[in-house]
């Protein structure tokens, strides 16, 4: 009983990240992870290639199979498949039309909460937020970013959901993975702002793809209301519409001033990222005030938890 699918990165990041608790800690050569739930063995391979082997084979396959359904409609053309995928374009001058967009910061920052943005930019307001700078949040620095929101917010209709660390934490430590706490909150942030513009309509909604969109739909399959008329899924959407561009900011904006409000508490100014200078600072938390403290300001299920836990046995005990 063996599948082989072709996936994009992507969503292999994303299964690495949904079968975590599985994963044998040695993997063939070649692979990236092998995990083992039960009745079958995921193996993702570097190439993009992921098999599974096992009884249960069919059930896992599912979860990653690009769905085809008319309920959803991707633009993401990157994929190393057999078959090629069925792209849907986005209609005809789609970055002249009203959207709704949405985006998400902090995810990949061990401090720090997450946060999600959806913003309605209308057609009519689009040469205003290109006067005021409106561009990829990734290409602004983060007092542009803060006079730049500063200034949309006030012009254009938008929801910012801020999730904290205690609440992400429990969330994860009751099953919940990162995809689907990003799923829920995007939904529920294009849910507010529909319901901000009604009786108007948007002609579309643009989310900034972070996982496959059939996998997107499986995470809220619980939810009793999802929005899924009109939704375009599409990597780097930042330039795909400015709406998402303005979500973005204004995301990137409340995340940075939760980041402070955190570093104050600290008395210094907390690293952003996942990497080693974050693990030196989490173990020197543990050692001040205690792992409960990193409950409160970081997530926990990042492997620099474990790193700083070794930091702080062999350096501070
Ligand atoms: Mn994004």
């Amino acid at each position: 009983m063996t599948k082989v699918l072709h996936l994009n990165k992507e969503t292999i990041k994303q299964m690495e990240n949904h079968y975590r608790e599985y994963i044998s800690l040695t993997v063939p050569q070649g692979a990236i992870f092998l995990a083992r739930v039960t009745g079958c063995t995921i193996t993702a391979y570097r190439s993009g290639k992921v098999m599974f082997q096992g009884a249960k084979f069919e059930s896992e396959v599912n979860l990653w199979l690009q769905s085809n359904k008319d309920s959803f409609k991707t633009i993401s053309t990157k994929t190393v498949s057999t078959k090629p995928k069925q792209v849907h374009t986005l209609p005809r001058n789609f970055e002249t039309l009203s959207i709704i967009g949405s985006d998400e910061v902090g995810t990949g920052d061990y401090f720090g909460p997450v946060v999600v943005a959806s913003a309605f930019v209308e057609q009519s307001n689009i040469p205003i937020l290109q006067q005021l700078g409106v561009q990829d949040s990734k290409d602004l620095t983060d007092k542009q970013i803060s006079d730049i929101a500063q200034k949309i917010i006030s012009i254009i209709p938008y929801s910012l959901l801020v999730l904290h660390n205690e609440k992400y934490n429990n969330l994860q430590q009751s099953g919940y993975n990162q995809g689907k706490i990003k799923a829920i909150l995007h939904n529920q942030a294009l849910l507010n702002t529909s319901k901000r513009i009604a009786p108007k309509n948007p002609d579309g909604i643009l989310i900034d793809q972070f996982c496959e969109p059939g996998v997107y739909y499986n995470y809220l399959k619980n939810e009793d209301n999802v929005i899924r008329d009109n939704v375009y899924f599409s990597t780097k959407a930042e330039g795909v519409h400015l709406a998402v561009a303005a979500a973005s900011i204004i995301a990137r904006y409340a995340f940075v001033q939760h980041f402070d409000l955190l570093s104050k508490d600290v008395g210094f100014t907390l690293p952003k990222g996942a990497g080693a200078k974050v693990d030196e600072i989490a173990a020197s938390l543990i050692a001040q005030k205690g792992e409960d403290f990193l409950h409160t300001i970081s997530k926990m299920h990042f492997a620099n938890t474990r790193k700083a836990r070794d930091i702080f046995h062999s350096k501070y005990k």
